[in-house]
Parts: C-alpha cells; structure tokens; sequence
C-alpha cells in the first residue's frame, strides 16, 4: 500500500478517536481511506452539522502531535467481542470474518477493527495537510434497509501545499459546475416533478443544442452517412433477437402493453439500423453503408449515481452504425478516429486520452475474429500515430472498442468517441452481402458515437469553458444596450443589420439603467454588448464590450461584423 493510503487509513482511526472523545456513545462503522482522503462512518448521540467540523478537526490535529503509535494485535474472536461488546456494527463485523481470530489495531484509547495497514505513529503525518470536509448520510452498508449513519468526509496530503492545490482546483470546479451554471445561463433544468435524471431544455439551451446538432448534420452529411429517425419504443421480439432483453435488462423499464403485445422504451438505437440496412439485399458495392441518427434513449440508472447532465435517464446519442466487408473494417476505423479527434477539436478541447478495450469474460463472436479485429483497431491507432492505453477486459461483450476520452481545461477526463466493432448483431439478426463472387457473406457492423451524449457533452462544454462558450456557440451571441429611449430606432437598425448577417441578438430595450443591463449580460456571459446612445448614433457606431476584455472601445458596424464573422467561423 502507497505510504499516503497508509495516512488517509490512518486519520481515519484519528477522526474516530476524537469522535470517541467528543460525543461519548458514538458507535463505530466502517473508515476506508478513499480516493484524496478518507471517511468514517458513525452512529451519533445527536445530529451534527458543518458547522462542529473544526471543532473535530483540531481535535484530531492534538491527537497527532501527540505522536500516537498505531500497535497491531491478533486476538481470538471471543476477545475481540468483549472489547466490543457496546459496539454493535463492530460485533456484525467480527461475525463475517472468517477463521478464529481477528486483527485490531490499538492508538491511544482507540481501539478499531481493522486488518492495517498503518502508519507507524501520527508523527509520520502532517497535521497541516488535511481537512474535514463534509458530512453525509450514508446507510450502514449501503443498504437502504440499514440505519442511517453520519458519514464524515475528510481529505489528507502528504504536503500542505497538496492541499492547498488541491483544494484551489476543488474551488475552480465548484465555479465551473455546469449545474449551476446551466440554470444561471438558462439553459437546462431537472424539475422533482418531472423526474430524476430528465432534463428539460430551456429556449436558451435549445439554441446550443440545435447549433450542436446543425454542425453535426452537414458534416456527417459530407462524410457519407444518411440520416434517419427511428421510433422511441419497439416490440418486446426486437429486443429478444438483439439480445437487449437477455443481456441488457437491467438498465431498461419495464414493458408497456399496447394491444396484449409488449413494447419497450429504447436504450439504444442499433436495431432500428439493423432493420433499415436489412430492407434490401446488399451487394459489396453498396458498402459501407453509413446511418447516423441523434437518437434519444433511456436508460435505468441508480438515483444516487445521478449527476447533472452528465449521468442522467434520457439522452440524446449522436449515434451512427457502419455496415460494411471485413476488408473496409480498418479504412473505417481510421475515418472514425480521424473523425472524432477533428469534431472534439472543433469544440475547443486540445488533449485526449486514447483506450483500447480487449476482451471480456463474458464474449460473442470467436477468439478468432476478437484477435482480427484488435489486430485491425491496433493497426488503425498506429497508422494515425495515435498513442493509446489498453484497458485490459474492458471491451463489451459483443466485441473490441476503442474510447476517446477528452481532457478538460482542471485536466479533468470525459468520456466521449467511442467506436465499437460488433460481431453480435450481424449473427442474430443475419444480416449479410452479396461479394464478388456472388455468395453471401456477414456483414461487420460498427457502433460509434462521437460526442457520446449530447446532453453530457453541453454538460462538459459548460465546465471546460466555465460557462463563456465561444462565440459560434453561444445562444445569445450579441446584447444590443441603448442609452435613452431615444436610441431605441438606431439600436433596432444595428440589430436588423447584425442579424442579417446572420447574429444571434437581443435588443435589451427594458426600463433599466445601462450599468445593470451590462452586470446582466456580464454574469450571463454574452459574448458582445454594444452600447449606443448619441454619440454612437451621430457616427454610425457602437461602444463594444467584449467578454472578459471589457469596452474595447468604438467601433464603425461594418467593422465590428467583419471582426464577428471570423470570430464565428467554425
Ligand atoms: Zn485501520
Ligand atoms: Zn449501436
């Protein structure tokens, strides 16, 4: 175990003993150290808050500049229950452990269940580099059935400056958190009313969503696909033949009965495509054969896993199927990535991280054909010199993928391209060729999305630029602020002008001062806002305001839509 596991475990015991200290009675559950620090799990003599953490925090800082030893002992069970004799989720604990003794580790009073390791004594961490952080509920093992405990949250450096670090990055997210950023900008909502995990699109987010997707639609257009729309629910048989309903049940709702047959709400868009590609006889000089479809699925996911737009139960999935000869598997797969890479990079994002996932346990399709498709996905990364991790076992069951994941501007990861060789599909549904000489033959059928979700990647978008989309992508791109009443007519003019040429502009004529229009359009984060009041109108200009920069000062209108324009270019 890492040295800083061994100190994040070993506050852990820290936080427990001073929890021992402060509230006589506490009973004791369970304190990992997790990923940048720790937690314990107590039952309370009485409800705490945030407010008492500071408290238990210098209380833990004089227990380590005691420099108290962390001693091992291996004690028979009988013993062990006696020491806990009042500590009942310690008692269900020994239980489960198999064999007649058990290890617990002794520090100053405090005496835990644990197997270790430790560090040796407190003097080996740094009472400066860690901190409480949160309280939360937490079942006794997760299990909604169980007592509610009080969850503590820690996190623990080796270094002060770690978490100093740290924590500043923490505080960056927290600014970027596109849940808050996307009510503030007005893009997005969750409503209880409406549900867990469903977002509703606001006019404002509707804009984004429809540039997105515009974008999308003429350059899939120009690359060869067809675009198709396909029905939100289909017969229970289709998802039978497809193996959705024996391998993928878990994340589907339940049938809807309509006419004694049963339906069910999409989770994916394959066999929709399957049945398209399967509504002629293919010959090998119609391949490949490309269908892309922004088409929305719904999937069950845990609520307590809900997250935003980036973990959510309905999505929008820039989803495509490529039919095509095992001979056009690698020419495609190094289209996709060429493809990929240039989309994400269109949307501003520079860094990747590149995985091949291999085989899993459970497999369709030969050994076979799995080591002639990585062999091929390995060729296609290499000749676009790409480099990539392998993520061993992590392929799906029905063949090898290779994942884009994008890095944000905290250097955050996103999981976005993903492309999916299928060897399952093609087998149950028979989908087949006809080759030069005539025979029938499988088809390869590949699965691939390239920004994943759309409603993730607005959700990514809004972290990476902290809620200032480019100008190309920003709902409202231009605020049109006039000074009196009287510069109502001129500013109307500027705004006919600047959309004809193809702006998004809001004219901002309410009965408010200039300064509070600006601070609006500032925490909106409009891209432009112009000023105009007499001087402006008399030289046929406008005072601009550029995000970020602030007033950049006059500027003629002809100048400013030729800056604009080039601005927008995607
Ligand atoms: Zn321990
Ligand atoms: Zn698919």
């Amino acid at each position: 175990m890492r040295k800083i596991e061994k100190i994040r475990h070993s506050l852990a015991h820290i936080l427990a003993y001073a929890v021992q200290k402060l509230y006589p009675g506490a009973k004791f559950g369970i304190g990992p150290a997790i990923e940048n620090g720790f937690y314990y799990d107590f039952e309370l003599p009485r409800k705490i808050n945030q407010e008492e953490l500071p408290k238990i925090e210098e209380t833990m800082r004089k227990l380590i500049e005691e420099g108290i030893v962390f001693k091992k002992k291996i004690i028979k069970k009988e013993e062990a229950e006696k020491i806990f004799k009042d500590q009942h989720y310690k008692l269900e604990l020994i239980k489960e452990i198999e064999g007649e003794s058990v290890s617990i580790y002794e520090s100053g009073e405090f005496i835990d269940l644990c197997a270790g390791p430790h560090v040796k004594s407190t003097k080996e961490i740094n009472p400066e580099a860690f901190k409480l952080v949160k309280i939360a509920g937490a079942y006794w093992r997760g299990d909604e059935k169980n007592p509610m405990l009080t969850r503590i949250y820690g996190i623990a450096f080796e270094t002060k400056e770690e978490l100093e670090d740290y924590l500043k990055k923490e505080a960056e997210a927290e600014k970027r958190d596109h849940r808050v950023l996307g009510q503030r900008l007005e893009l997005f909502l969750f409503d209880e009313e409406v549900g867990a995990g469903l977002p509703i699109w606001t006019p404002k987010g509707t804009i984004l969503r429809k540039i997105i997707q515009d974008y999308l639609y003429e350059e899939l257009k120009n690359t060869g696909y067809f675009w198709i729309i396909t029905p939100h629910i289909g017969n229970s048989n289709l998802w039978k033949t497809s193996g959705h309903w024996e391998l993928y049940r878990e994340n589907m709702y339940s049938p809807i009965k309509i006419d004694e047959e049963e339906y069910l709400i999409k989770p994916m868009n394959c066999p929709f495509h399957v049945k398209i590609f399967k509504s002629k006889i293919r010959s090998y000089k119609d391949l490949p054969i490309k269908y892309a479809e922004l088409g929305t699925v719904y999937r069950y996911e845990r609520s307590g896993t809900l997250h935003g737009l980036t973990r959510v139960r309905g999505f929008t999935q820039d989803d495509a199927h490529i039919f095509c000869t095992p001979d056009q598997l690698s020419v495609e797969v190094e289209k996709l990535l060429k493809h990929g890479i240039k989309i994400l990079k269109t949307f501003g994002f520079k860094e990747f991280n590149i995985y091949l996932a291999t085989k899993p346990e459970k497999f369709a399709g030969t050994e076979k054909m799995w080591k002639k498709a990585m062999n091929v996905l390995k060729y296609a990364l290499n000749k676009q010199k790409l480099n990539y991790q392998v993520d061993p076992g992590g392929g799906v069951f029905y063949g090898p993928k290779i994942d884009i994941k994008i890095k944000d501007c905290l250097g955050r990861e996103w999981q976005c391209t993903t492309i999916q060789v299928d060897f399952n599909l093609p087998e149950r549904f028979d989908l087949n060729f006809i080759d030069k000489k005539g025979k029938k033959q499988r088809v390869i059928m590949i699965h691939r999305a390239l920004l994943g979700s759309i409603e993730r990647f607005v959700g990514v978008l809004i972290e990476h630029y902290g809620g200032a989309l480019p100008l190309w992508l920003s709902p409202e791109q231009i605020w049109i602020v006039p000074v009196a009443t009287r510069h109502l007519k001129y500013a109307k003019e500027i705004k006919e002008s600047l959309q004809l040429s193809g702006f998004r502009v809001q004219l901002k004529d309410e009965k408010e001062t200039v300064s509070k229009k600006i601070r609006e359009g500032e925490i909106q984060k409009i891209p432009y806002i112009l000023v105009v009041g007499d001087k402006e109108e008399k030289s046929r200009s406008v005072r601009v305001r550029e995000r970020k920069k602030g007033d950049i000062g006059e500027m003629k209108i002809e100048k400013l839509i030729e800056k604009l324009k080039i601005e927008n270019k995607v």
